[in-house]
Formats: structure tokens, sequence, C-alpha cells
């Protein structure tokens, strides 16, 4: 008998429009086998969000991966694929898409196509070549199949480097058509004694608490942090009235900006992908209907495209002063191009890296009277209106002006985040995770409801 193998389970593309989710599906799928002892997990669920600036995704794009050691494969792929069947809503317009993988390392071709999930646009049939390729991937496809691409690039994707936590809590079936009630004073309460180390609760600027979505969909609420602890005593310290079906911690790239990381040539551009670039401001900002600023810039290569930062990001006010000569740093995601444009880039952030200088030019002052003189026409000299005095050689004043504009970062605020923008206090973070075995040590309460003799939190919220 063989020591247990170790599986990596991808899942992608279960829920639609009216309210499925993959996640939830992954906390049924994980309690099934702790309660059955099928195996033991060497990291946290995974919540992948790939590639944002995809028009055909469902609400968050987001790819989960299950990572465990077992001793009965099949019973797992079983398990897997029932509960997708049972619960993914494909008459609904989901096309699931599952891959499992047993194997002690990840092949590079599989974290290749997991590295550009996050920025450029798959094909379904590259990752059927690949799954089919190895004997260690099964791999199983519902409706058109297309979750197989989320589902193969979550398995690709290990997140060694940047990452974060979230704590989902779920909801009772019977409550799902409800409204959630949560008291925004306990989610202020919680957001001002865990900030930095839990983000994106609430938005003190508009108001606006952000833990909670506001569809049919089981989740209750999320709350995002540094670390599984926080996380998890955060939800508690928001304890809502409704009695909730059980949380569970997800590892993920949310808040890391794992889709900028790549810088892309203006040249090499097509519409969806997502990057980042150093480039020149090439024609002043326009601001348009809306509040919205268009901008041209250019990078190294020479080549020109156009820029729009949109009103929400609460960008615009730095955007739109912005001259001919800035050289800035942007993250983006290409925009469709139409009949009327070219690809746009719309801008995730900016950062100034350097500002053009400004001048004023000023006729010179007469040296008898100081009044300031007038020109007599180019390279003629100038002349005093008042006392007449006349000065061939003089040249005009160049006066360096002040900008109203400082180099460094602006990011949008959070009602302007995206599920993978960074936010501004992360960009001091490093973290990384080193090995699988170092992931393997997880907190007793990383999922509710699970047997009690097996890492207990049995009904915590
Ligand atoms: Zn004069």
């Amino acid at each position: 008998m063989c020591g247990p193998e170790l599986l990596h389970i991808g899942i992608d593309d279960t829920d639609s429009l009216d309210g499925r989710c993959t996640t939830h599906l992954a906390y049924n799928i994980v309690r099934d086998i702790l309660k059955n002892r099928l195996g033991d997990f060497v990291d946290y669920p995974l919540l992948i969000r790939l590639n944002p600036n995809i028009p055909w995704k469902t609400r968050g794009n987001g790819a989960v991966c299950l990572r465990l050691r077992t001793h009965d494969r099949k019973k797992i792929v079983d398990h897997v694929t029932r509960y997708v069947e049972d619960e993914s809503a494909i008459d609904a317009g989901a096309n699931p898409g599952v891959i499992i993988l047993a194997s002690r390392v990840v092949p590079d071709v599989v974290q290749e196509f997991g590295r550009r999930a996050m920025y450029d646009i798959l094909s379904l049939e590259k990752a059927k070549k690949i799954a089919r390729k190895y004997d260690s991937i099964d791999h199983f496809l519902y409706g058109n199949g297309h979750g197989l691409i989320g589902s193969l690039a979550a398995v690709g994707t290990q997140l060694w480097g940047d990452h974060t936590f979230e704590a989902i809590a779920y909801r009772k079936l019977e409550n799902c058509k409800t409204t959630r009630k949560i008291d925004p004073l306990k989610v202020i309460k919680c957001s001002e004694e865990t900030f930095p180390n839990t983000f994106n609760n609430y938005d003190f600027a508009h108001h606006r608490v952000l833990i909670a979505p506001h569809g049919p969909d089981p989740v209750f609420c999320g709350v995002r942090g540094e670390t599984p602890d926080i996380v998890v005593s955060s939800l508690e310290m928001i304890k809502p009235k409704e009695q909730l079906d059980g949380y569970m911690v997800f590892r993920s790239n949310q808040g890391t900006n794992m889709h900028l990381l790549n810088e892309l040539e203006f040249r090499d551009i097509k519409p969806y992908m997502s990057g980042f670039s150093v480039c020149r401001v090439s024609k002043n900002p326009n601001i348009i209907h809306g509040g919205h600023v268009i901008l041209e810039v250019k990078d190294d290569c020479g080549n020109s495209i156009a820029a729009a930062v949109y009103e929400p990001t609460d960008l615009t006010n730095i955007a739109s002063r912005l001259k001919i000569g800035d050289v800035v740093e942007i993250g983006f995601g290409v925009g469709e191009s139409t009949s009327k444009h070219q690809e746009v880039l719309n801008v995730e952030y900016l950062s100034i890296v350097q500002l053009s200088q400004e001048f004023r030019v000023y006729n010179p002052f007469c040296e008898d009277c100081s009044k300031r003189m007038k020109s007599e026409g180019k390279n003629k000299g100038f002349q005093c209106e008042k006392c007449g005095s006349r000065k061939s050689t003089a040249q005009k004043i160049r006066v360096n002006q002040e900008r109203d504009l400082k180099t460094g970062l602006y990011i949008p605020s959070p009602r302007g985040h995206r599920h993978l923008t960074k936010p501004s206090h992360r960009y001091d973070l490093v973290k990384s995770f080193l090995t699988i075995d170092s992931a393997s040590k997880l907190i007793g309460s990383w999922v509710s409801s699970i047997p009690l003799d097996q890492r207990i939190s049995e009904n915590r919220l």
C-alpha cells in the first residue's frame, strides 16, 4: 500500500447570475470530505480571482482549488463530481469544469496556464489539450465546459507569493431570498479595531458596508484580511441576528493586484488583457460627459493609445491635472475596440513617476522704468511703451511653474475596488508562503460545522 496521494481539485463556473456560487459548493464539498474522513487538507481552499477584464464571466470570476492528501482518490472524484452535478446552476447557464490532478508537484505547463489566466484570454481548447496530456489529470466538463479554463488555472495557481484570506459566512437555504441584516455599527467597530489586518469592510467616504453582497446567493458576508485568525475572529465580531449555516476560510489572491503584474507593450495588447505600463502622457487630458477623463499615453516604443480614468475611481481629479510629458505608471484593463475608438486602457491605478516642467514665458522688464517691454517682432528686440527705451538684445524670461500635482501612487477609493485591487495599505506588505508543508498547519477553526473531534467550531456563528 502506498502513502496518501496529493490531490489538487480545481472547480470553476458553477455559479450563475441567479444565485449559485462556487465557493459555497466548495464549502459543501470540504465539509463532506471532513465528515467522511476522506482526506487531510494541506492548504486552505484557494479562492482565485482570474482576469477581471474578461466580459464573459459570472459575478466575480472566481475559481476554487482544494488541496488534500487522500488514500481514496476514486471516492473523492465521485464526491466532487456528484456535488458539481447536483449543485451547479447548469440549467441556468453555468458551464462547470473540474480538474483533479494527482501529483506531488503541479506541472510547469499548468502553472504557466494559471499565470496567464490572470491577465490574458485563454481558450477552452488549450485547457482541454493540457488536461488530456497528463495521466495524472482527470477532467470533467458540463454545459459547454467553459469552466475548465478557470479550474485548470486554479490548480496552476499556488499563491507562493502575496496572498490574503477571506472568511466567508453562508446562509441557511431558507433565508437566501430575504434581506441580509447587518449592523453597520458592528462593521465599523470591527473595521476600526482590526485595520489594517482586515480591509475593505466599510467605505467610510461613502458610508457603505462592503462585506455583504446583495443578490440571492448563499453568501451572507465575507471578511478579508491578512491571517486566517483575524478573518475568523472578525466574523464573530459582526455576528448577525440571522442564524447562519457556517463559514469557511479561503486563501486568495484578492487584494494583491495579481492581474496587473505583467508589463505590456502597447503593440501587443488585445482587448480584455490586463497589465501595467510605464509611459508618457502624449495628449493633455480631456474631461468628458460623466466626469470621466480621457488622455493619450505613449510607450517607449513610440506607440500611443487612449487611457480612460472613470469617475467612480475618484482618480479623475488627479488625472485631469496631468500634462504632456508627464511619466506615469498605469495599471489597466484593455477595453474593447469599437467602430468609433481603438482599444482604450481602463485605468485601475495611477502612479506619477515624473512631472514634466512647465514654464511661463514673459517679456523682459525695462531697465529704466521697470515696466514690462513690448516685443518688436521675432528676433527684433523689445521696446518700452512708457519711456521708449529700446533693447535689441533682450530675451524673453522663462519662469518655472509649480505643478499642482505630486509624484506618487494614486489608487481608487474602496467603492471603485474590484476583488483583485490592492488597497493602498497593502503596498508595503511582502507576504510569501514557502512550501505546501508550511501551509499544512491550518488553524483549528478554518471551517465551521465539522465533527467535534476534528478541529471544532461547531455553530460558532
Ligand atoms: Zn521704460
